[in-house]
């Protein structure tokens, strides 16, 4: 069923193999793009063992070192419960122990949930071979800003190299949000007044470490309508340490 922002959507801008769909009704923004082919696992021969190894259970190793990490947290917990004093005693290797273990199960989950991804993309659904399909032509990007709700997914034609099946899958890997507008007005990119106000909750998407915020303006002056979106790097603190 074709969706209520699809039915007055007008082209409003097209640049770098972006364009820009705006549906005024439902004050919502649409952009496409060509995305890029997703980079090769960093894994390589060792997931295709693995695949090869134990084909669908990789949700169980999945589980299995969740719970190991689990386990070595709820260690970590006890050990700072008792006083970080605990580690400069003699058993202080048991909590150090502890904690390399636990930070290893953690990162071995996180490798077994990108393999398990890897397993359902590159399997083919027609022959039923695993390790067999690859990505046939670049993906297609849609960003979808509503008043309320911000998504972006990620549409990929993988093709079978046994049998030339096609399949198409959606993704929406990257965590978004809608933020809050500013109050103050900012300079217009038009008339240069201080008159730009915002008049939509602003987009928020974090991607790798780094957080995307684009803020959409309408000059109250000469109602000049602009999207800007500032990047911001994600710190992670260790002060408490
Ligand atoms: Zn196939
Ligand atoms: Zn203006």
């Amino acid at each position: 069923m074709e969706k209520d922002y699809e039915k007055d959507k007008i082209k409003i801008k097209e640049e770098d193999g972006r364009v820009t769909y705006y549906s005024p009704t439902t004050k919502t923004h649409i952009i496409e793009y060509k995305g890029e082919f997703q980079p090769d696992i960093d894994l390589g021969r060792t997931a295709d063992w693995i695949i090869r190894k134990f084909r669908g259970n990789i949700t169980i190793i999945e589980i299995v070192s969740y719970g190991l990490a689990l386990i070595f947290y709820l260690l970590y917990t006890v050990i700072l419960l008792l006083g970080v004093s605990f580690i400069e005693t003699e058993n202080g290797w048991i909590a150090l122990a502890g904690i390399i273990m636990a930070l290893f199960c953690v990162d071995l989950s996180f490798k077994f949930s990108k393999i398990r991804s890897y397993y359902q993309d590159t399997k083919c659904g027609k022959c039923g071979k695993y390790l067999a399909c690859k990505e046939s032509e670049l993906p297609d990007i849609k960003e979808l800003s509503m008043p309320e709700a911000y998504s972006i997914t990620e549409t990929r034609y993988w093709k079978c190299k046994f049998c030339d099946y096609e399949t198409i899958r959606r993704y929406e890997r990257h965590p978004t949000k809608k933020g809050k507008k500013n109050k103050y007005k900012m300079k217009c990119g038009k008339c240069e007044l201080n008159e730009a106000r915002e008049y939509k909750k602003p987009d928020i998407v974090e991607i790798g470490d780094t957080i995307y915020t684009t803020r959409y303006y309408k000059c109250e002056h000469c109602g000049y309508e602009e999207t800007r979106t500032e990047s911001e790097q994600i710190r992670y603190s260790f002060d408490y340490v």
